[in-house]
């Protein structure tokens, strides 16, 4: 039976969703004003597998990752960079869906743009004016906490310290600060806004979640999702917003993603252990190598991101790539071996058992790397018939589906692409980027093909 770990009553629960066979899951997801971090597409990738696996165990999954396109933060670079709040973000709206790519992340059915449902916010604003939820201030609408005495179930944050009529319109606010936080940020001078029914303004960031959510899945929904920084305010005030407005049950599941950290220290700027997925991609690092140690660990766990790490990741996906290929050049053998057919299926079974149990993702690669030494063992004793390899296949493909991480066994490249990597590799070395030039020559490798540093430069040859 499925079971996730919910932030709202602090344990695991078996899933149950609203509607059958269906699952509605809300992602909090970037706000555009630069690049995402490795950080992010930790959460992101965690979100991914949820999404993978609930469709894997027949569920129709309906996903919604909202884009925040206006806040304080995009504001000041927009500004800054001379640029209205547009034109400023398409550039990285369009890098967010690259990386997205990049990392095989699947797309989510919706994602929706904050500066494109106003209205939506708007009238869920009026309706908690309208039950009495909400004041006005010098032009800006505020939720009044003292109001919603259920406020704090997910955070268990302590009400005492509530100063009533304490008012925060930032974005960003420090988690002691629990005061009535703004719903509309009446127009500021210099700053974009909108004309509507509240007067001139702009949205706050936590009103954006709670209207694009329910505007796409309803008023209650199944699951949210989001980094375990977001429970506090952030999602504790979607709550409040939401079931204030709607008298019911806002979100059933709440799953939170624990942070990742680098080399044993909070990520930023200012220590300069602070990585972009184009950051890694620069220095010759794959992005299936860096999906797959995203996802390797836990997502309730920490995770301590290391370049060694990602070294490691390189070459267990070095390994997957060579057992693929032998397999695809493996000559199948008369008969059907009995213990290979029940290490395919119990593959199978192991990986739905641990990710069955809050997406447990150990145990399954655990699983995935059982197989692939016993299969190992028989292909080397000649030992694998025809019906066998459909069946590792099978039990390979359902890996896939699920975690996206296996790497795809490469067609015979052209000369051109070959070329083009020896270039790449070429001035890697010049540059004295060594790491970098070791990538590449061990992709070339999976590729089948060798090089040879000689004096006139490099040879290269396919491998017999
Ligand atoms: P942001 O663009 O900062 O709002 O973040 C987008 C998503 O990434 C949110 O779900 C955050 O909780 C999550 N996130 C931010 N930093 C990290 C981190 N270091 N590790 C994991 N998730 C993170
Ligand atoms: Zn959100």
């Amino acid at each position: 039976m499925l079971r996730f770990y919910n932030t709202l009553r602090n344990k695991k629960e078996p899933f149950v969703p609203l509607h059958p066979e269906k699952a509605l899951i809300y992602t909090c997801g970037p706000t555009v004003y630069d690049y995402n971090h490795i950080g992010n597409f930790r959460s992101y990738i965690f979100e991914d597998l949820l999404r993978r696996y609930l469709k894997f165990k027949g569920y129709q999954v309906t996903q919604v990752m909202n884009i925040t396109d206006v806040d304080d933060k995009i504001i000041k670079a927009s500004k800054a960079a001379g640029k209205d709040i547009g034109e400023y973000t398409r550039k990285y709206i369009d890098a967010f869906f690259a990386d997205l790519d990049a990392l095989r992340i699947e797309r989510a059915e919706f994602y929706p743009r904050a500066t494109e449902h106003i209205p939506q916010m708007v009238l869920l604003v009026k309706r908690l004016q309208e039950k009495g939820f909400a004041y006005t201030r010098e032009n800006s609408v505020y939720f009044r906490l003292s109001d919603f005495p259920s406020y704090g179930k997910l955070s268990k944050i302590d009400l005492q310290g509530i100063k009533p009529g304490a008012r925060i319109d930032l974005d960003e606010y420090g988690k002691e600060d629990v005061r009535d936080f703004v719903l509309w940020k009446g127009k500021k001078e210099g700053e974009p806004f909108w004309e509507t029914e509240l007067g001139p303004g702009r949205p706050g960031w936590h009103i954006e979640c709670s209207a694009m959510s329910m505007h796409y899945l309803g008023e209650s929904f199944d699951i949210h999702t989001g980094g375990v920084d977001l429970i506090f305010p952030h999602h504790e005030n979607e709550i409040a917003q939401s079931e204030a407005a709607t008298g019911r049950q806002f979100v059933r599941y709440w799953l939170h993603c624990r942070h990742l950290i680098v080399e044993g220290e909070k990520m930023s700027k200012s220590k300069g252990n602070y990585y972009t997925l184009r950051d890694l991609l620069e220095e010759g690092y794959e992005p299936q190598a860096i999906r797959y140690l995203l996802l390797s660990t836990h997502y309730r766990r920490q995770l301590n991101f290391t370049k060694e790490g990602l070294t490691q990741a390189t070459h267990s996906l070095k390994n997957l790539g060579d057992f693929l290929l032998r397999l695809r050049q493996s000559k199948p053998v008369e008969g059907y071996n009995q213990a290979l057919g029940k290490a395919a299926k119990e593959a199978t079974a192991g990986m739905e058992r641990a990710l069955d149990d809050d997406l447990n993702i150990s145990p399954a690669l655990a699983s995935l790397h059982q197989l692939v030494k016993e299969v190992n063992i028989s292909l080397e004793r000649g030992e694998v018939g025809e019906k066998n390899i459909s069946e590792i296949r099978g039990a390979l493909e359902n890996f896939d589906r699920i975690t996206g991480i296996l790497p795809a066994v490469e067609e015979e490249p052209l000369d051109e692409t070959i070329r083009k990597l020896i270039a790449e590799r070429d001035a890697a070395r010049q540059n004295k980027e060594y790491h970098k030039a070791d990538l590449i020559r061990e992709k070339l490798s999976r590729m089948g093909i060798i090089l040879e540093d000689t004096r006139n430069g490099v040879r290269w040859k396919r491998e017999p």
